[in-house]
């Protein structure tokens, strides 16, 4: 690998910093999976839950089931049910980020997942937007939340968590996911609950095609998502993988938890460099920085080393992130051209 990289950075003048450097958006962060290891042993001594084994919060390996990848998240979520710790939660995933260069970050999370203390539906929210606003005060980044339906959950369940959002009428909620288990909970189950979403003008993106089934891409998108969660299935499945080209659907795609989780079977079958050449509208995401052991730097190395993504490979990618952000359009336009600078000014110089 490190002749490959040497390769690389002799054709176009990419090394690690100069990935770290490039202004990245990032659509697909969970905010449990991100906090990072050393704020999570601290609020575990604080807490005095020293009994929590969170070394083993990390995935090693590759292929481990997606039900062995979520048993880490029992590990982390007794330590966010109190107001002061999700506040820290969050600011601490968009420190992370901007280490990336993230200029814009969309956090996502499950309110109901935080309901095992005593904080009410309404104190996490208010606890989680209050951390989203210091961070952006903080650090140069703009960070946007998503509201986590969780498919486990009931239809009324979810509901109440939609009434809340409503109730406190937050700018930096913009949008709404459903996450959970995909094989056993077909999101037409929760038909209304999306249908309501989007009658209050809220954009969906859904988790999907992560467990091998392209049709729950096409399910996804018939339920109103413009924006698919993984969505690496439809590799297999040139049917669906014409309609998402054709609908420009946008794929967050989170290369090294679908290579762990075995949504994609080894590296040589990640088909990143296949929805590039096909114009399969996609971007690249972290998903669970603390889970997945990963950063949004670490993904675009593997991808830069393993298939030869260029720096206009990442631009677009960026760009495709930003047209499909659920952000005004006004902003989409600043993003754009600020993007479009850096990263065709750096291609000149190297040139
Ligand atoms: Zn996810």
């Amino acid at each position: 690998m490190k002749i490959c990289r040497t390769y690389h950075k002799e054709e176009y003048g990419l090394n690690e910093v100069e990935i770290q450097k490039l202004p990245k958006v990032e659509l697909h962060c969970h905010l449990d999976g991100s906090v990072g290891l050393e704020l999570l042993k601290t609020l575990a001594v604080e807490q005095g839950r020293e009994d929590l084994a969170l070394e083993e919060i990390a995935i090693v390996g590759e292929n481990v089931s997606l039900t062995d990848y979520l048993k880490s998240f029992d590990l982390i979520l007794p330590l966010l049910q109190i107001s002061s710790a999700l506040t820290r939660a969050i600011v601490d995933v968009a420190r992370q980020a901007s280490l990336d260069s993230v200029k814009y970050l969309e956090i996502r999370f499950a309110p109901r997942l935080h309901l095992h203390g005593e904080l009410t539906l309404t104190e996490v929210i208010e606890a989680v937007v209050k951390g989203a606003l210091e961070a952006e005060e903080k650090y140069d980044l703009k960070v946007n939340l998503l509201i986590c339906g969780m498919k486990h959950h009931t239809v009324a369940q979810n509901e109440e968590v939609l009434e809340t959002v409503i109730a406190l009428n937050h700018d930096s909620i913009v949008g709404f996911d459903m996450a959970g288990d995909e094989s056993n909970f077909p999101v037409a189950i929760f038909k209304k609950w999306l249908d309501k979403i989007q009658a209050l003008d809220y954009p969906l993106t859904l988790h999907a095609g992560e467990c091998g089934c392209a049709h729950n891409v096409i399910e996804a998108m018939s339920a109103g998502a413009s924006r698919i969660g993984h969505g690496v299935a439809i590799i297999n499945d040139p049917e669906v993988l014409a309609t998402v080209k054709e609908q420009a659907v946008l794929l967050e795609m989170c290369p090294i938890s679908n290579i762990q989780t075995g949504a994609v079977n080894g590296w040589n079958n990640y088909p990143i460099r296949q929805f590039l050449d096909e114009g399969v509208k996609c971007c690249i995401n972290t998903d669970n920085r603390t889970v997945s052991n990963t950063n949004l730097t670490k993904e675009y190395l593997e991808l830069y080393s393993r298939f030869n993504l260029s720096r206009n490979d990442f631009l677009t990618l960026n760009l495709n992130g930003i047209e499909s952000a659920f952000m005004p359009d006004k902003l989409k336009e600043i993003y754009t051209l600020d993007f479009k600078e850096t990263y065709l000014e750096k291609n000149s110089m190297n040139q």
